[in-house]
């Protein structure tokens, strides 16, 4: 049998997450090892009309292009891989459908009326997503042990205890604890708690955990200080599209909730 034909594809994102998979050398070599790598923007043409095994994809849907294209993908792939943040949750782009037009128009675009734009989404909003390498950019030994276990047939689940695991077998300090806003309880890890390995707290880019326990997240940032316009800026800054649940348990409306990439049960008082 012959190597799974694997593609990457970029819509609209910053590329970060493609050159975490080539700015390690060993791991690229890795990958045009183990899977005929058919399509990679920094590689080879890009060619979406082709036929995959599976294709990864980077971005998020923001302009009709990207959904013709993401719809182009889909169709023509096995399975369909969302990478990143910004495929997987929405990321800082989609932090727009939270705040006025007039806030970014002028910031972003010289010329709005050549943009045919979309609200931001991730890819689950469009299509059907079989597999989330999340992070913003993703961890690249993630991607390659996806690809290893593409090829043999088990794709490890990814991680989903939250950041708080990792961040205490590292040894570190706890930032909440300190009175700083740090997301760790409710993100999903697998990132060895970098951020705060480094001094910084967690943003959440990794994405909400399944099981998150989102009004006691609220209530500690509140107990800290932090004020209500605070507390939904900096949950919305990386997954607010994944929180659609996030104004009733701030409101009180809504006590326990239980998310997923694709979708969300919430338990109402
Ligand atoms: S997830 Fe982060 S690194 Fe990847 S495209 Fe989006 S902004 Fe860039
Ligand atoms: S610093 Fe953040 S991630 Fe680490 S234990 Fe505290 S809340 Fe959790
Ligand atoms: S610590 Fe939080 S913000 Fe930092 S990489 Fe991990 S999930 Fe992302």
């Amino acid at each position: 049998m012959g190597k799974l034909k694997v593609g990457v594809y970029g819509i609209t994102g910053c590329a970060g997450c493609q050159l975490s998979v080539i700015f390690n050398e060993d791991e690229i070599l890795d990958i045009v090892e183990l899977v005929d790598l058919r399509a990679f923007p920094f590689i080879k043409e890009v060619n979406p009309e082709e036929e995959f095994d599976c294709v990864i994809v980077e971005g998020l849907v923001a302009d009709r292009g990207d959904l013709k294209t993401l719809k182009m993908l889909r169709r023509n792939s096995k399975m369909l891989v969302s990478l990143g943040a910004c495929a997987c949750t929405g990321c800082v782009p989609a932090y727009r459908s939270f705040t006025l037009k007039e806030n970014y128009e002028h910031l972003l675009y010289r010329k709005m009326e050549e943009i045919k734009d979309v609200e931001p989404t991730p890819l689950d909003a469009h299509i059907l997503v079989d597999h989330y390498i999340p992070g913003c950019p993703p961890e690249k030994k993630e991607i390659l042990s996806f690809i290893k276990g593409l090829v043999r047939g088990s794709i490890p689940r990814p991680y989903q205890s939250p950041v708080c695991v990792e961040c205490r077998q590292n040894g570190n300090t706890c930032l909440l604890d300190q009175g700083k806003p740090c997301l760790g309880p409710i993100t999903a890890g697998g990132c060895h708690a970098v951020c705060i390995n480094g001094g910084f707290e967690c943003w959440g880019c990794r994405g909400p955990t399944e099981d998150m326990n989102l009004d006691l997240m609220v209530r500690m940032l509140r107990d800290r200080g932090f004020d209500d316009k605070f507390i939904n800026d900096r949950l919305r800054t990386f997954a607010g599209l994944k929180l659609p649940m996030l104004e009733k348990v701030m409101s009180g409306k809504a006590h326990k909730t239980e998310t997923t990439f694709r979708g969300v049960r919430v338990f109402y008082e």
